[in-house]
């Protein structure tokens, strides 16, 4: 053997072992998992991301389920395929049922019975575990198509998904007690003890944490107020991206290191359900059969 052929030898071997060889620190520990309860993705005409580069997203970041919604319904409608067609593997795809066509049609759906036609008719397509995310503001929620979308979901057993203040909140509930409510950013500004206060009203409401101000201080720690609502209401929380924008998948990372940032300040037990175990409590089982 040549001079040159044991250096190429020894080069190859050393190589080999850098490669072999992974210092235990350096091995971080999976991140938490999440479960991405506020997901849109829009098709107006088409999608910020394509469909591949958004599962990768989702995968690059631990997202193992997503409550999938969009405008109209067809991104959803790709979600479900993509999941069908074994492209999707490791990813919990939960739909949604958006009772939109247009973006115009948040400030005006609650008073249009083609609307309400709209979700029957999608609703046949099966699969769907809910209806939403839908806005209402104040007395918006009382109108009788309001009302009626509540019952049907209350009759086929699905949720409702609502960007709600606290008054439109009470509405909901009072339209039908039965209603299961995932609240789209828990009332934003809306202060702790008045989120707990329509926690304890209506058992059947979870609060969605996107834009939700207050959970930490300025420095990224947990503010009292909100750990105290996270340990009484333990089971009551869940975490998503709300991608209603181009920007909001740009700074998809971002939004998963922030949860996972005061996440990691709570108890194990208590992270673990806010991050994923209460979606997947809430979601369990196959989605209601189309009646
Ligand atoms: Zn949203």
């Amino acid at each position: 053997m040549s001079a040159r052929q044991r250096y190429s030898v020894f080069a190859l071997l050393a190589l080999l072992g850098a490669l072999l060889f992974v210092p235990p620190h350096v091995r971080a520990a999976d991140p938490i998992e999440i479960f991405d309860a506020h997901l849109h993705y829009n098709w107006e005409p088409k999608p910020a991301l394509a469909l591949d580069d958004v599962l990768a997203l989702f995968r690059k970041h631990r997202v193992t389920g997503i409550l999938a919604t969009s405008r109209p319904n067809i991104g959803t409608h790709a979600l479900v395929g993509a999941k069908a067609q074994g492209m999707a593997e490791g990813l919990w795809v939960v739909p949604f049922i958006r009772p939109y066509r247009i973006r115009a049609d948040i400030g005006s759906w609650f008073n249009d019975p083609s609307i309400y036609d709209l979700v029957l008719e999608e609703y046949k397509r099966g699969g769907y575990y809910g209806v939403g995310e839908f806005h209402l503001t104040g007395r918006a929620a009382a109108t009788d198509w309001v009302r009626k979308v509540v019952d049907f979901t209350v009759t086929n057993n699905l949720c409702l998904h609502a960007h709600a203040d606290e008054e439109a909140v009470r509405i909901l509930i009072g339209h039908n007690p039965k209603s299961r409510i995932i609240w789209a950013h828990t009332g934003f500004s809306l202060a702790p003890e008045r989120v707990a206060a329509l926690l304890d009203q209506h058992p059947a409401l979870w609060g969605e944490l996107s834009y939700r101000g207050g959970i930490t201080d300025g420095s990224g720690k947990l503010t009292p107020a909100w750990r105290a609502l996270f340990e009484r209401y333990p089971d009551r929380f869940l975490i998503g991206s709300d991608t209603w924008i181009n920007e909001r998948w740009m700074s998809y990372g971002d939004i998963m290191a922030g949860y996972r940032g005061w996440l990691v300040q709570l108890p194990p037990e208590i992270a673990a359900k806010i991050a994923h175990g209460n979606a997947k409590a809430l979601f369990a089982g196959p989605a209601p059969a189309v009646r």
